[in-house]
């Protein structure tokens, strides 16, 4: 169902452990903010677009990962925003997607919403009556940005801030820690989360921001701690780890294969630790 989270800002659900694909409406025009992973799910926003009386044509892309580039097809001929760094990610991804979906990588390329326009740190838009200032928070991947819009102060977190699964973080925990802080000195009336629900209300939303580092934080303790014990085994330190002390009850251990997504983040910290050892 799409909602409405904040006046002319709406959260539309796709179908990536409770994706949230999000439309802004302005004055000028209207923006698609990610596309989703099939072309159904990019339709479906194209179509709402057009029924508010708009030219589907705009679309901002937060991240190169598969569940927010493949679904856009509709979109072709528009112009696609993006950090210039989803260049990079995008083609990093391709091998990777052509096995998951069992596609040729021609068949994949010919998914692919390619970015048109592309900015190296931040940007602004403006939308006439409203601005959308999009800014990095590096972490869950390299090149991701947030979307901050004053007028309601509503964020747009993409996968750096995820209500309903554990954090992914395939490119740094310290880095997506430090992006997330950032985060907390926002004024944020309502935050609409990469994967999960949105949150409204300045005091929930730092309770869970707050709840994320220190879950990251609480993982590179345990983890830190091991090494400095002299444990080396990779198995053992993930391990000891356990779901239910780190998350407990913050999210349903039965949904998304939680577990699995507590243990790869844990797997990426120990890895992230023992590299650091290793060069120090
Ligand atoms: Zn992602």
């Amino acid at each position: 169902m799409i909602v409405e989270e904040a006046p002319g800002i709406f959260s539309v659900p796709h179908s990536a452990a409770e994706g949230k694909n999000v439309i802004v409406l302005g004055q000028d025009s209207a923006f698609a903010i990610d596309v989703g992973t099939y072309p159904e799910e990019g339709r479906q926003m194209a179509d709402f677009i057009r029924e508010r009386g708009y030219t589907p044509n705009r679309v901002i892309i937060t991240h190169g990962h598969r569940d927010h580039i493949l679904g856009g097809a509709v979109f072709r001929g528009s112009d696609v925003f993006a950090p210039r760094k989803t260049l990079d990610e995008i083609q990093r991804q391709i091998p990777g997607l052509c096995r998951q979906m069992g596609l040729e990588e021609g068949q994949i390329r010919a998914r692919i919403l390619q970015p048109t326009i592309t900015f190296e740190k931040q940007l602004w838009i403006d939308l006439g009556d409203r601005q959308l200032h999009l800014f990095p928070t590096p972490g869950h991947s390299l090149d991701i940005v947030s979307i901050y819009v004053a007028d309601c102060r509503l964020l747009i977190a993409s996968d750096t801030v995820v209500t309903g699964i554990v954090p992914a973080i395939f490119y740094d925990s310290a880095a997506l820690e430090t992006s997330i802080n950032q985060l907390k000195q926002l004024e944020i009336e309502t935050l609409i989360a990469g994967h999960g629900p949105a949150l409204h209300g300045k005091a929930g939303i730092l309770d869970w921001l707050n709840w994320l580092t220190a879950y990251i934080g609480g993982v590179r303790g345990a983890v830190s701690s091991l090494i400095e014990a002299g444990e080396r085994e990779r198995e053992v330190i993930i391990e000891s780890v356990e779901y239910d002390e780190y998350i407990g009850d913050r999210l349903p251990k039965d949904k998304h294969g939680m577990p699995k997504r507590h243990r790869n983040a844990v797997a990426k910290i120990v890895a992230e630790e023992l590299a650091r050892r290793c060069c120090d």
